[in-house]
């Protein structure tokens, strides 16, 4: 064995000090030629929302049997309305992934029942919510008492919509509320629908009703309403090119002197393929195309995309998205027993 002195022991650790010093060298120069000198764009993280700036987004989600819609404002302001039922409620976060929607600036419940209201809890539960409205209608469902639990877990303020007011969304455009009807109405054949939330979008020329599950007595409330101004009362006109139709094309509601004032080029449902109402109705649908409505359904087009650029007419695009979504089973939330379900919807 070679028997090492000291001083070649010195010159030896030198060495290898040296060596390991040229090797880091290297590794560095490696570096440097590797990486180019200015950093790239790096990767987005979710695709883009469906908008840019200057154009006006709307998407009626195929969440199954239930009501869902993103507006995207011209600013860029997201507004959800509904969040459909809990078995789309996944259907429902993936749409909203994939529009890069990491944000909602308002939530608004149309009326406290379960298709309408599920997938608006997971959001929160998801997604910062900078504000919640809602009809005020009370209701004790444990679906609903949920949602209002995770809001103010959350700090989200709540608000109710009252009919008259007006928020400004962005660019010029607006979401006024006319309803629901001031007093509530009663005895109708679901007061929790009769007294939906009914919202009217506006830009420029574009113009977008939205009448959550609104009975036959809704709408003879709001075309009831003054057409022009009175004392502390504005005008609040309900012509719409297009109409995201009541109770998911359901018999009674989309009366025939409703839709002529309306007068909608537009008619969007939001319904299952399978459902257990039968909707969209014959009725309903008779009535839509006999006022000259185009009619679009989710059931049928998956998630339906409505864009205006600048305020020109509607681009209609649509995303299909396979199989129908399961049918709840007997114990799920539209089950048959016996008790009245206060989150079960009407037909
Ligand atoms: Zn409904």
């Amino acid at each position: 064995m070679e028997r090492i002195t000291p001083p070649r022991l010195v010159r030896r650790l030198r060495r290898l000090r040296v060596q390991r010093l040229l090797s880091w060298l290297s590794l560095l120069c490696w570096l440097l030629l590797a990486c180019p000198s200015q950093p790239g764009p790096l990767p987005p993280r979710t695709p883009h929302p469906p908008n840019t700036a200057g154009e006006l987004a709307i998407t009626f989600f195929d969440i199954g049997q239930g009501d869902s819609a993103l507006v995207v404002s011209p600013t860029g302001k997201r507004i959800l309305i509904d969040g459909g039922p809990p078995e789309g409620a996944s259907a429902l976060l993936s749409a909203l992934s994939e529009r890069g929607i990491d944000r909602i600036d308002l939530m608004l419940l149309s009326h406290p029942h379960l298709d309408h209201l599920a997938g608006l809890r997971r959001v929160a539960e998801r997604i910062p919510v900078a504000l919640y409205m809602d009809s005020g209608f009370e209701s004790r469902s444990p679906a609903y008492l949920g949602l209002l639990k995770v809001l103010t877990a959350r700090s989200v303020p709540v608000k109710q919509a009252k009919r008259g007011r007006t928020i400004d969304i962005g660019g010029g455009s607006e979401l006024s509320f006319l309803g629901p009807p001031e007093p509530f109405l009663d005895h109708t054949r679901s007061d929790v629908n009769a007294n939906s939330v009914v919202a009217r979008l506006t830009w420029r020329s574009r113009v977008v009703l939205f009448t959550g599950d609104a009975e036959p007595e809704t709408e003879r409330w709001l075309l009831a309403q003054p057409a022009t101004a009175t004392a502390g009362a504005p005008v609040l006109p309900i012509s719409a090119e297009v109409l995201k139709v009541g109770h998911h094309g359901g018999k009674y509601s989309s009366t025939a002197a409703f839709l002529a004032a309306i007068h909608p080029q537009l008619a969007v449902i939001s319904c299952a393929a399978v459902n257990d109402y039968g909707h969209p109705t014959p009725e309903a649908l008779g009535r839509l195309e006999r006022a000259g409505a185009r009619v679009l359904r989710t059931d049928r087009l998956g998630h339906i995309t409505l864009r205006s650029k600048n305020g020109a007419a509607w681009q209609v695009e649509n995303q299909p998205t396979g199989p129908s979504l399961p049918r709840p089973g007997p114990d799920g939330p539209r089950g048959t027993s016996a008790t009245p379900d206060p989150d079960k919807d009407v037909e």
